[in-house]
């Protein structure tokens, strides 16, 4: 079987190796398609902490299940599944909470061991989801993506009478956007500088008041032309630069919640005044906490549609030109997949 290995930063490569065994508890997935994340990107650039090489990446993937290891029910071979990357102890206090997605020996898959840019690979059993009937194959693929931007709103909770602003149009953003609007119903406000990243918005279910490019407009002139003067009570931070989260405290209404999902090393300059004298809530999220089966329901019932992002899908053999394009200009691309192929 084929492999994409970042053998270390800045060397990426398209290597033969043995097809693996499932171990027991294990499945084997014939992957169909996986989707490039930003994360992916900063591995490739030796710019995630949490990384280990040589590694096969990708950590959003669909696929068929052909082989089942010991204690693993032969019926679900042949099962077309989706895999939340998460694996976690069981044991340690973010697990005995309920919160294993912070796991003190937090392994993910694609970051901390192999993961979906390949053609075989072996993950938990638990970590595989059926993919709902009806959804094709590269939707499928966006439910990892999904589960980021239900896991954020499951953190601030989301009120009726929310005016939500989202900071940055790409993945993330756009599917938090899904989620506001057509989960949630509320008005939602998404910036970008990029106006074909806001044409997705659009179709992702944003008004057409909703989208703000910010690199033509400032955006508190922006949310008051728009009827939002006091500011909005939820924002995520889907761009994860530092400035954002100084910009987001500022015009946060008072009793305001912002998420935030960045990784940045930099150091924000947040005045404490601005945080307590409108006592507003800071909640970090990181990647999602058994949020898949939230996800599928949603799709199962209509109310998002995971395929909207999805712009490109090319050849996995092509990986290289895909980074290049992901990077390049987000005007051209939002979510791109590599196509896997069929089993031979
Ligand atoms: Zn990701
Ligand atoms: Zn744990």
């Amino acid at each position: 079987m084929l492999s994409i290995i970042v053998d270390e930063p800045h060397s990426m490569a398209v290597r033969k190796r043995p097809v693996p065994h499932p171990a027991p508890g294990e499945i084997r997935l014939r992957v169909r398609y996986a989707g490039i994340c930003g994360s992916d990107l900063h591995i490739f650039h030796g710019k995630n902490p949490f990384a280990a090489y040589p590694r096969v990446i990708g950590h959003e993937f669909v696929g068929d299940i052909d082989a089942v290891g010991a204690g693993v029910g032969q019926h679900r071979i042949g099962e077309r599944v989706v895999v939340d990357p998460v694996i976690s102890c069981g044991e340690c206090h973010a697990c005995r909470i309920g919160r294993r997605n912070v796991c003190s020996r937090l392994q993910v898959i694609g970051v901390h061991r192999d993961g979906g840019f390949s053609e075989y690979t072996c993950v938990p059993a638990c970590n595989a989801y059926a993919v709902p009937a009806g959804l094709p194959a590269p939707g499928a693929a966006v439910i990892e993506p999904f589960a980021v931007a239900a896991n954020i709103t499951h953190r601030t909770g989301v009120l009726c009478e929310d005016i939500a602003l989202i900071y940055g149009a790409g993945p993330i953003g756009l599917n938090l956007l899904q989620v506001l609007k057509r989960v949630h119903g509320i008005r939602a406000f998404i910036t970008d500088h990029v106006d074909e990243r806001l044409a997705l918005a659009r179709q992702c279910g944003a008004d057409a008041d909703e989208v703000i490019n910010t690199s033509r407009e400032a955006i508190e002139p922006a949310l008051a032309k728009r009827g939002a003067a006091s500011g909005p009570t939820l924002i995520y931070d889907a761009v994860c630069h530092p400035s954002i989260l100084e910009e987001a405290v500022r015009i946060a209404a008072p009793a305001g919640r912002i998420g935030i999902l960045g990784l940045s090393a930099t150091p924000s300059a947040i005045p404490q005044q601005e945080l307590t004298r409108k006592e507003l809530t800071l909640y970090a999220s990181r990647l999602n906490c058994g949020m898949f089966p939230t996800v599928i329901d949603w799709i199962s019932r209509g109310l998002i549609d995971p395929g909207r992002i999805v712009t490109h899908r090319m050849d996995f053999r092509d990986v290289a030109e895909a980074f290049e394009l992901a990077e390049r200009n987000p005007s051209e691309s939002c979510k791109i997949l590599l196509d896997f192929g069929e089993a031979a």
